[in-house]
């Protein structure tokens, strides 16, 4: 065993390291395993994926080799939440622990941080005036004169959902780069900095992607020079890459560029081209392609097999899109003339020739191996997107050509690429995440969780339950929850697999237990999710009333509530993927096409992830107990129902009410037991 193999080994034994550092510390066998295979990868290099149960400590189990190898690495993670507490946290703990003179940063998106142009543009603009805005802005800029880095996130108390972000943070098209007058204190540019100065670099998979298609963040230069590569919560990975590594464009971006046009044009070259003109070609043409689709709903995603989108009049729509040429075809030949004359013009000129070139792409038939859709909503947005990410990792990753600023160390070592999660698979190859991820050779490791859920947790099908597209199903489901979340005292989270079902049941729920006051019902959307997560995790504490919170979508995974907070999990229906959506109608037709079953080798693989995500939030702890309640007879009743539940931790089955009544009866009365 080498030294690094054996430094490893040893910071996690009994005496160790991490024993003598961390409060509590037990060593873990699984943890042990991961750590070393990831050591192993780390001095030989290539590819592996582990699968590390809740509790396993994965997070400790890849910092350590990372930190001990010496080696520059990046560690890219899907969330922003996880991103930081690694740098403000973990990373720093070890460091301190181990004593290693490590250099480690951070690194996020430009849109995270603080553009102090805009900022100064946004203090002279009239939106400045209004009340709620002048209020943001004033507490944005008290704090940019604090503030070393320009991270948003170091705002508390600043909605992530506010309009005045992006009125104060840059863009790719709207950044003045080298020109700008506040080049030299830019945050974005300080961070790169910093970056590429570092030991360690932390970062996000949008950044990682963003970079790989166009290779604006320094990332392109960071990577070379980075012996390994680990990606936490790797089960993001091929849906964050896919929205990366398409085309698209959108009515909302033409409308800007117009208006940035005839700014820039009034303030050079006033006069000399008739700007207002050109800027109303292309703003009309934006607008009249937002209306070939103003029969569609709002939030809906129209499926684009044919020459133009499914609902939409081809005429129309090719019109629309003719004369989008046209206009940038113009203001293409007008920017051409007056180049010279300021460096706004030259973005102008490319950010023009982008469209039209994208707007001529979509005009011809879609590329092979992609799906084209259009999204509506205030604006419209045409996009192609390939159906994974397989070329892309094997391409621009994995067989990065060797070479000074290439995959090979100057050790002479392959680089090392660990992708990693509590969920990537429902079988031993993982081939719900390799497959699409391009990693079918890959080194495949998985590691139990430690926690005992045969006797943690127990799963139940409520008896009775309608059938999900039964109608009475989702006021069944609200009657149900409204009944034993009450006797629970709260300690419910109820997640849905689509909105409508989070709105009728949050509304239900909020009449029945919240307005009288007898619970707090919480419902995504309500409020900032941090404030929501953070008051759902409070529980009763300090003489609070109980909670329930009924969300979707983000809250299946990553929300964790350790401790009696929460102690029942209840899932609306069988997470399958929507099968109205373009991009699983695509996948499916890919698969159906190779002889494989779109049902068995896509929807079920998807529904049994989704499903294991869900029911990852009941037990976040080795003292944690707790009811996982699925309110679809199918899960019970159907086949495929016997292979879902197969991909659940090894809970223990409830098959009748009064079982389930008494195991609630148990939690009510002594959630410290231990048992159920
Ligand atoms: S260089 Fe770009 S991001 Fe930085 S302050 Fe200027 S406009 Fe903003």
């Amino acid at each position: 065993m080498s030294n690094f193999l054996q430094a490893v080994v040893g910071a996690f034994a009994a005496d160790g390291v991490l024993a003598t550092s961390t409060p509590n510390y037990q060593p873990r066998s699984g943890q042990n395993e991961m750590a070393l295979a990831i050591a192993a990868v780390i001095e030989q290099g290539g590819e592996l994926v582990v699968e590390a149960g809740t509790g396993v400590g994965k997070t400790y189990a890849y910092l350590i080799p990372v930190l001990l190898s010496g080696q520059r690495a990046l560690i890219s993670t899907a969330t922003k939440a996880l991103q930081d507490q690694l740098f403000s946290r973990d990373i720093p703990r070890l460091v301190t622990a181990l004593g290693l003179p490590v250099k480690v940063a951070l690194l996020k998106g430009r849109g995270s941080y603080l553009c102090l142009q805009r900022l100064e543009q946004a203090r002279q603009g009239h939106e400045a005036s209004t009340r709620v805005y002048a209020q943001a802005l004033s507490k944005i800029e008290t704090w940019s004169h604090a503030t070393k880095t320009g991270d948003l996130a170091e705002l508390s108390g600043l909605d992530d959902r506010s309009p005045v972000i992006a009125w104060v943070t840059s863009t790719r098209d709207n950044c003045l780069g080298s020109q700008c007058p506040q080049f030299r204190a830019c945050h974005v540019n300080l961070a790169r900095k910093e970056a590429m100065a570092s030991d360690v670099v932390v970062i996000n998979h949008h950044l990682f992607f963003a970079d790989l298609n166009v290779r604006e963040s320094g990332m392109a230069e960071l990577l070379p020079s980075v012996q390994a590569v680990v990606f936490d919560e790797a089960h993001q990975l091929n849906e964050i890459g896919i929205q990366f590594l398409g085309r698209h464009v959108s009515s909302g971006q033409l409308l800007e560029l117009a208006r940035d046009m005839l700014g820039a044009g009034l303030q050079w070259a006033r006069g000399l081209v008739d700007w207002a003109m050109l800027a109303n070609a292309l703003e009309k043409s934006a607008r009249d392609l937002r209306l070939t689709a103003s029969h569609a709903r709002a939030g809906a995603r129209l499926s684009w097999t044919d020459a133009a989108p499914q609902d939409t009049d081809p005429q129309a729509w090719s019109l629309a899109l003719a004369q989008l040429q046209l206009a940038c075809q113009q203001a293409l030949r007008a920017l051409e003339a007056v180049l010279e004359m300021a460096p706004d013009f030259v973005r102008l000129h490319e950010r023009v020739r982008l469209a039209s070139e994208l707007t001529a792409h979509f005009d011809q038939t879609c590329t092979p191996g992609s799906v084209r859709w259009v999204e509506v909503g205030a604006q419209i947005r045409l996009v192609e997107s390939p159906l994974d990410i397989a070329d892309a990792v094997q391409t621009h990753m994995i067989q990065d050509k060797p070479g000074p600023s290439s995959s090979t160390s100057s050790a002479g070592v392959r680089r090392a690429w660990v992708f990693t999660s509590a969920t990537l698979g429902e079988d031993d190859n993982l081939r719900w995440f390799t497959e699409p991820c391009g990693l079918s050779a890959a080194q495949i490791l998985r590691v139990v969780s430690p926690f005992d859920y045969a006797q943690q947790a127990c799963f139940y099908v409520p008896v009775g339950m309608p059938r999900p597209n039964d109608e009475s199903h989702i006021p069944t489901v609200a009657l149900w929850v409204e009944k034993y979340a009450r006797q629970l005292g709260g300690r419910t989270l109820v997640l849905t697999t689509t909105l409508n079902a989070m709105r009728l049941i949050g509304e239900a729920l909020t009449a029945a237990l919240g307005h009288s006051g007898e619970l707090e019902v919480l419902v995504q959307g309500q409020g900032p999710k941090r404030r929501l997560m953070e008051r759902f995790r409070q529980g009763t504490s300090g003489g609070e009333k109980g909670c329930v919170l009924v969300a979707s979508a983000s809250f299946w995974e990553g929300f964790d509530v350790p401790g009696e907070a929460l102690q029942m999990v209840v899932i609306d229906k069988l997470p399958f993927p929507p099968p109205n959506d373009p991009l699983v109608q695509a996948r499916s037709q890919r698969l159906e096409l190779s002889g494989k079953s779109a049902f068995s080798d896509y929807s079920v693989p998807e529904a049994a992830i989704a499903l294991k995500q869900g029911a990852g939030r009941l037990i976040r702890s080795e003292s944690d107990q707790g009811i996982l309640v699925v309110c679809d007879p199918r899960l019970t009743s159907m086949a495929y129902g016997r292979r879902l539940i197969a991909s659940l931790p090894p809970m223990q089955k409830l098959s009748t009410e009064l079982q389930f009544q008494s195991a609630l009866d148990r939690l009510t009365k002594a959630s410290t037991t231990d048992c159920l």
